[in-house]
C-alpha cells in the first residue's frame, strides 16, 4: 500500500470544506432507470457523508428523476431534458458540469461521476477547466477527502487525499454495491438552464452490441474464454450452451478479441472492461497481469486450463488441470 498527500497546483483555490456542502452525483440513465454502475456511484457518493444533488441528463431524464428522487441520502435532483445531451457528448456535458461546479449557490465541494466511457471523458476535461486535480477509478472512500484507488494494473493501491476547493472523482463500479436504499420522503426535482456552447462535435450514429445474455458489467456469472478457443465458431459452440445454463454473460481474453473469436465489448482487463461477479469461469486463459487485472475481484474464480503452471491458478478459488474441449461439454451436460 502506497500512501501520499496531493497538494493542489494553485493554493488561491484552496478552501476548507464546508459542513453543509453538497456533492454533486453526475448520474447515467438507461431509459427511466440509472445504470448500474450510476447506482454503484451513487453508494460511493453516500459515503462520502454530503448532502447529494443528483444530475440526470438527456430526454429520459424526466422520466428517471422520480425514482431517483427517492434513494436515501438524495436532497435534490437537478435535470436538463434539451435533446443536445442525448447521447452523453462529453463536450456538451462538461460545461454544464462546470457551470453547477462553479455556481457558489449550489455550494458543491465534492463532485461524484462513474467511471463508464462518459465519465471517463466528462471527468479530466472538468477538472482541467476548474484546474484541479481529478482522482480516477477509487475504489474505497477513507473519507470526504481522501480515497483508495488502483495503480499498475490494480497491482499496488494508492491512499489518496485531495486538498482542492471541489474534490473530483470517478468510482468504479465493480467496488462498490448498487444503492437500494429509498428515503421517505422524496427528493425535489429541479428543471435547470442548459448550457450554450461552441460545441462542434455532432453525433452520426451508434452501433450497440445486442445481445439475449446478461450484461458483461453487471452480471452475476460470466463465463470467458481465451486464446485456447482457436476461432469464433468453436468460441460459440463451447461457451454458448454452458453459458446458457448457467445465465451468465460472456467475457474473453485480449487474445480472444484481437483473434477474432468476439466483439471486444466483451474483453476483460486493464484496457476492457474491470467486472467482479460472484463466478468467474476462466476457460482456456493464461492469467496475464493485465487480464487480471479486470477479473481479480471476482467472489469466486474457476480456472480451467490444461497448463498447470499457467498463472490464473494463482489467484483461483478452484482450479480444474485439463482440456477444456472435453471439461466443457462435460461440464455443461451435467449442469
Ligand atoms: C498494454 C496491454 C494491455 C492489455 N490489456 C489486456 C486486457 O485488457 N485483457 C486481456 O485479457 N489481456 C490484455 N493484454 C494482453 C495480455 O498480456 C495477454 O496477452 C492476454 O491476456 C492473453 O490472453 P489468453 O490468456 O487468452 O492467451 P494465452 O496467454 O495464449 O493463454 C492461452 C491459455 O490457454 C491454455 N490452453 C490452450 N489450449 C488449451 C486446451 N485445449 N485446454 C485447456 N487450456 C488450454 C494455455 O495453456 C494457455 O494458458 C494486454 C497487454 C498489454 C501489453
Amino acid at each position: 500500500m502506497l500512501g501520499f498527500t496531493r497538494r493542489s497546483i494553485s493554493s488561491n483555490l484552496l478552501r476548507a470544506v464546508t459542513r453543509n456542502s453538497h456533492t454533486l452525483a453526475f448520474l447515467e440513465t438507461s431509459g427511466s432507470t440509472l445504470t448500474p454502475a450510476s447506482l454503484s456511484a451513487l453508494t460511493a457518493a453516500k459515503e462520502i457523508k454530503k448532502p447529494i444533488t443528483a444530475l440526470l441528463v438527456g430526454p429520459n431524464a424526466k422520466d428517471a428523476a422520480s425514482s431517483v428522487a427517492e434513494f436515501e441520502g438524495i436532497e435534490k435532483v437537478l435535470i436538463q431534458t434539451d435533446k443536445r445531451y442525448e447521447h452523453y457528448l462529453p463536450e456538451q456535458i462538461t460545461p454544464l458540469v462546470v457551470s453547477l461546479l462553479q455556481d457558489s449557490s449550489k455550494d458543491i465541494s465534492s463532485f461524484i461521476i462513474p467511471a463508464s466511457a462518459v465519465g471517463k471523458s466528462v471527468l479530466p476535461r472538468s477538472a482541467a477547466i476548474l484546474d484541479i486535480q481529478p482522482l480516477s477509478d477509487i475504489i474505497k472512500v477513507v473519507d470526504p477527502s481522501t480515497f483508495v484507488r488502483p495503480t499498475y494494473a490494480g497491482n499496488a493501491l494508492l491512499t489518496v487525499k485531495s486538498t482542492d476547493k471541489i474534490i473530483m472523482t470517478s468510482v468504479r463500479g465493480s467496488a462498490f454495491p448498487p444503492a437500494d436504499e429509498k428515503s421517505a420522503s422524496p427528493a425535489p426535482i429541479e428543471e435547470i438552464a442548459a448550457v450554450d456552447t461552441d460545441c462542434k462535435t455532432v453525433f452520426i450514429s451508434e452501433q450497440l452490441m445486442k445481445s439475449d445474455k446478461p450484461d458483461l458489467s453487471s452480471a452475476k456469472i460470466v463465463v470467458s474464454g481465451g486464446r485456447a478457443l482457436k476461432d469464433k465458431a468453436t468460441f460459440d459452440s463451447l461457451l454458448n450452451p454452458l453459458a446458457e445454463k448457467l445465465g451468465a454473460a460472456i467475457g474473453a481474453s485480449r487474445a480472444a478479441v484481437d483473434d477474432g473469436y468476439c466483439d471486444n465489448s466483451l474483453q476483460v482487463g486493464q484496457t476492457g472492461k474491470i467486472i467482479a461477479p460472484d463466478l468467474y469461469i476462466a476457460i482456456g486463459i493464461s492469467g496475464a497481469i493485465q487480464h487480471l487485472a479486470g477479473m481479480k475481484d471476482s467472489k469466486v474464480i474457476v480456472a480451467i486450463n490444461k497448463d498447470e503452471e499457467a498463472p490464473i491458478f494463482k489467484i483461483a478459488d478452484v482450479g480444474l488441470v485439463g482440456d477444456i474441449y472435453s471439461i466443457i461439454p462435460e461440464l455443461t451436460e451435467k449442469l
